[in-house]
């Protein structure tokens, strides 16, 4: 059950078939990646807190007992703190990150879903708190002050709430019913660039755009997903000029369409985990793709539990800037959702998100009656096919 991790610490939950690997972009012949997203020139300085290789070392040195660090015995930690258990309590080398459990079932998730090309070979996964805190470390990790973010024209706020602080310029590129218009995009890049794009993604030059910022399935504010020709069309462009793609796609399983179409919209009508919708990163043949997955709209914001994957470098670095941020995820969130995962099961978790999507596909519905009768003449709308 890739649901229920039975040891959050070491095991590795079995996964039925994985999907299908994208056949429209075959992998190169070495499944090796063509392309490395560039590093910001602060991800270059974001160095390890040297107290954390004395920690490691220590514990290395069988015997040793640390008189180093402000690591409290879990001895003295309150009764409830104790019951969690030292491992997700304490500082540890892998909080930063999401203990190896949960990093591993992360790893099942995504390849049943999102199937990588290439697999994990130059990738890897960690835990975020979320894709807010996933967005903010990814601009600060690959782009520099000054750069441009490209985003959609009515793109989500929190992205310019995250990248505009840190001094990046975020540029909105014209979108239809359909989400962003790739030629939009291609012209929004060779405005800035004038005309001198690069195919290899090694230009770093000062205010060259590197990241493009797409939420793919039930955009927010529009309610837009892109199909999938689209999607094919703007990983185009986005290899013609060299862009990592920041796919922030926290509604994918949110999908309020039937299986048969007039269907009453009862849970058991609904697509559960089945039918999950073709992600960037289910096509991503060069490596471009930095993926953000959020619990936040499938089981509750309070969780703050999310992950991303990445080509290695990226998750090297991110591991560091975590360490150096907040030191470790929080150890309460993670056992919350360990138990959650272990209350659900497989199966729990695709009746979840029939109910789920039966509930938002109702309201939809709700509001797409009232629209028709209170604003017919005075404005346009396009029913959304995913989103909440
Ligand atoms: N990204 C988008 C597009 C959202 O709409 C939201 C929440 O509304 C978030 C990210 C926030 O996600 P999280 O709770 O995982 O930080």
């Amino acid at each position: 059950a890739f649901l229920a991790p039975g040891n959050p610490f070491g095991s590795t939950p079995t996964l039925s078939a994985p999907r299908q690997r994208s056949a429209a972009m075959p992998d190169s012949e070495d499944g090796a990646h063509r392309f490395e997203p560039p590093l910001s020139t602060m991800a270059a300085s974001v160095v390890r807190n040297p107290i954390r290789k004395v920690m490691l070392k220590m514990k290395a040195t069988p015997g040793c007992i640390s008189l180093a660090g402000g690591r409290p015995p879990a001895c003295v930690f309150p009764a409830r703190a104790r019951e969690v258990g030292e491992d997700l309590m304490n500082y540890g080398p892998q909080l930063a990150v999401g203990t190896d459990g949960l990093r591993e079932w992360a790893r099942e998730f995504v390849d049943k879903f999102h199937a990588p090309p290439g697999g994990w070979k130059g990738r890897d996964v960690l835990l975020t708190s979320g894709n807010t805190d996933g967005m903010t470390k990814a601009v600060m990790l690959l782009s520099d002050p000054g750069d441009y973010v490209i985003a959609d024209e009515v793109t989500y706020p929190g992205i310019t709430a995250s990248a505009v602080p840190l001094g990046r310029r975020v540029l909105g590129v014209r979108m239809d019913a359909d989400g962003m218009v790739p030629d939009a995009l291609a012209a929004a890049v060779e405005g800035i660039c004038g005309g001198g794009g690069s195919t290899a993604g090694t230009d770093v030059s000062a205010g060259r755009p590197r990241l493009l910022y797409l939420t793919p399935h039930g955009q927010n504010p529009t309610g837009a997903t892109l199909p999938n020709a689209r999607k094919e069309a703007l990983y185009a462009v986005a290899r013609r000029f060299g862009l990592t793609i920041l796919e922030d796609d926290p509604y994918y399983f949110l999908n309020l369409t039937p299986r048969e179409p007039g269907a009453p919209l009862e849970p058991g009508d609904m697509r559960g985990i089945g039918d999950a919708p073709k992600s960037f990163l289910s096509m991503d043949t060069d490596g471009r793709v930095v993926r953000l997955d959020s619990v936040s709209k499938v089981f509750a914001p309070g969780y703050r539990i999310g992950w991303v994957t990445a080509g290695k470098a990226v998750i090297d670095k991110w591991a560091v800037l975590g360490e150096v941020l907040t030191w470790s995820l929080s150890g309460v969130q993670q056992s919350a959702f360990l138990a959650l995962l272990q209350d659900l099961g497989t199966d729990g978790f695709d009746e979840h998100l029939k109910q789920l999507q039966s509930d938002y596909a109702r309201r939809c519905a709700f509001l797409v009656k009232a629209c028709d009768r209170h604003l017919q003449g005075l404005c346009t709308w396009r029913v959304p096919d995913f989103g909440m």
